[in-house]
């Protein structure tokens, strides 16, 4: 690890400051601005960059390039000049509260699996864990609680840089070899691990863990999980969202799942009863039909799937050729028809057009939509399928 001696190390709680600019020069669509010391954290060790402003001007990344750190801004700063420096302090706090939760959770893997944290993604709201080692759902919640505990408990995030021998006594966890100074973080009980980004110094900053899924990937294990803020804002919404489905099914907040249970088996077992029904009505219809190659039926309220059965029943007992049928929707009308013996398609589009439609299929059968009148819907399917004949 190279000198780590910049203004975010030695105050990760800086969200203000003057420096010097001594470099400036266009960089993709930006202008790289580089400082003589600088607050903004530039992206790495699974940490994103930070944004805020420069005497003004947006900053909207900060990375790490050649052994600069380039703040990447809107517009020029003239070379010679000061900055004032100021942080999107929500967003760099919420990393801090993500990027400190990730070690603890990571620690306590470890700590139990001696699984290694091969893979570390902390996006705009998740962040992506993969251990090289498989535990269940079951075991990620156990450490859900375990990490929520030392977070009670507000132990010290504690920072030091050990010598090399020293350093060769410590089991820490690294994602690499490393040499020179090592920055090592400690977290009593939870974690020793090497990094360069930025942490809150007690736990107790991160308020709460969660996790949110656990799943194999490539032959180990990855976890997403929200630390801080993001955490609270996460499962304010499903709070939330859950209160509504309780005031919509009027049942207690914590009976959501039974009740929505209840209700689904409730629906089921009345659509099995209007299948039955429909069964019989479909049988009940299709006796009084006459005997004709074209059938054109205008039925109340039916699905699609309904339509499907009474159009096939109409085919197979009437030996009728081709069998249109259709039913309200919003704001017109539902169609679906069968043929045993012409191509639908051509008709369709044909239909389509004349009655301000939409929709399609295969050859024996097309369904969609008509925007039109009931009684023109009647009079152009009747003649467009009977000059098909
Ligand atoms: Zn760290």
């Amino acid at each position: 690890m190279e000198e780590m001696n910049e203004l975010f190390y030695r105050d990760s709680y800086c969200r203000e400051f003057t420096a010097e600019v001594k470099e400036c020069f266009p960089y993709k669509n930006a202008y790289a601005v580089v400082l003589e010391d600088t607050a903004f954290y530039p992206e790495g060790g699974g940490q994103p960059g930070d944004r805020g402003t420069l005497n003004g001007i947006e900053v909207s990344d900060t990375i790490k390039k050649d052994g600069k750190i380039l703040h990447l801004c809107a517009a020029a700063i003239e070379p010679g000049t000061q900055a004032e420096g100021k942080l999107d302090w929500k967003y760099r706090f919420n990393n801090m509260q993500s990027h400190t939760g990730e070690h603890v959770y990571s620690g306590l893997v470890h700590r139990r699996f001696g699984y290694e944290n091969v893979g570390f993604h902390m996006g705009r709201e998740m962040i992506t864990l993969d251990f090289d080692g498989p535990f269940s759902y079951e075991e990620a919640l156990e450490l859900e609680r375990e990490a929520n505990e030392r977070i009670w408990r507000d132990l010290p995030v504690l920072i030091s840089f050990p010598s090399e021998e020293e350093l060769q006594a410590i089991p820490y966890r690294s994602k690499k070899e490393l040499s020179g100074k090592v920055r090592i973080v400690t977290i009593p009980e939870s974690d020793i691990c090497a990094c360069c980004g930025t942490h809150v110094t007690d736990l107790g900053q991160i308020g709460i863990i969660k996790v949110l899924s656990c799943a194999p990937h490539k032959g180990g294990t990855r976890v997403d999980i929200l630390a801080g803020e993001r955490a609270y804002e996460y499962l304010f919404d499903v709070w939330s969202n859950n209160r509504e489905v309780s005031r919509l099914l009027r049942c207690k907040e914590s009976e959501t799942g039974n009740e929505t249970q209840r209700v689904l088996n409730e629906s089921l077992q009345k659509d099995i009863r209007r299948s039955k029904l429909m069964k019989e009505y479909v049988s009940f219809i299709v006796e009084d039909l006459p005997v004709k190659n074209v059938h054109i039926l205008y039925e109340e309220e039916k699905s699609v799937n309904e339509l499907r059965l009474l159009g096939n029943k109409v085919l197979d007992e009437k030996k009728g050729d081709s069998c249109a049928l259709f039913s309200e929707g919003n704001e017109g009308y539902n169609y679906l028809i069968l043929s045993n013996v012409t191509d639908l398609r051509p008709l369709c589009k044909q239909l389509n057009q004349r009655l301000s439609g939409r929709g399609g299929g295969s050859k024996e059968m097309v369904s969609g939509f008509f925007k039109a009148e009931r009684s023109e819907i009647e009079a152009v399917l009747s003649e467009v399928l009977n000059a098909a004949e």
